[in-house]
């Protein structure tokens, strides 16, 4: 698996006339494989808009978005339905579990959705579980689980599929600052050890930094941060 993206001209405008809001704005970034970007910026300045696009969640208002070379912008029906389940692994900021379901089932559960091997599921989940310290809270149900835990799962449920993308919206916002580390490094790993892609949105600069790389959102606009440049 060797995953690149190519944004181009990306922009995204809610409502009409004079409620319109521009939220993206022609976006451009490419990314190598195996490559993990943070993105920071102020909340209001279109990282979610832009994370949702890239996930097939949310339709551009113009644009085009290549994964391995093939248009997202435009899939409709099946299509995209596909694109979304096969390729992408989304953690929202808003990580919503199945709260009748243990951790565990919780990761199975995608799986499930997949129709795949579920002995080989079984033991998929349990070593995610572990790398994100969860062995011991694996048949707590949701509604038992801490912030930081569900973050976790939610965490896991997303790389269940062996997703191309790893998209992630405010990972470490319910996490302490060691456990958040902790977390980002095992997504970092995962995202490295198989050559996917890994987005990150973030307001926390000492995740970002884990990055390979750090983009920044201002005004529905990205831009590179400069290497070496502090602050
Ligand atoms: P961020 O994730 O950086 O905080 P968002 O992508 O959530 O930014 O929002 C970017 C802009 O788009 C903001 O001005 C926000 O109010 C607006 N926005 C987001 N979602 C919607 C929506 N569904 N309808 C109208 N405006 C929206
Ligand atoms: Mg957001």
């Amino acid at each position: 698996m060797s995953v690149t993206l190519e944004v181009s001209n990306l922009s995204k405008t809610y409502g009409e006339g004079d409620r319109a809001v521009a939220a993206v704005r022609g976006v451009r970034f490419a990314t190598e494989p195996g490559e993990f970007v943070a993105i920071v910026g102020p909340s209001g300045s279109g990282k979610t808009t832009m994370l949702a696009m890239i996930g097939g969640l949310l339709t551009p208002t113009s644009g085009s978005i290549r994964v391995n070379g093939q248009e997202i912008v435009g899939l409709r029906g099946k299509a995209l339905a596909e694109y979304r389940r096969r390729k992408v692994g989304f953690v929202f900021q808003a990580n919503n579990l199945l709260p009748f379901l243990t951790a565990r089932e919780n990761l199975l559960v995608m799986a499930r959705i997949n129709g795949s091997d579920m002995r080989a599921a079984r033991a998929r989940a349990d070593q995610l579980l572990e790398e994100l310290g969860l062995t011991h809270r694996r048949d707590a149900l949701a509604t038992e689980l801490s912030g930081g835990e569900r973050q976790r799962v939610a965490i896991g449920r997303a790389l269940m599929n062996d997703p191309e993308l790893v998209l992630v919206d405010e990972p470490t916002a319910s996490l302490d600052s060691a456990r958040g580390r902790q977390v980002v490094q095992s997504l970092i790993a995962e995202v490295k050890g198989r050559d996917k892609l890994g987005i990150m949105v973030t307001h926390d600069m000492a995740m970002a930094e884990l990055a390979d790389r750090i983009l920044e959102m201002h005004d529905g606009q990205l831009t590179e941060r400069l290497a070496g440049v502090a602050g």
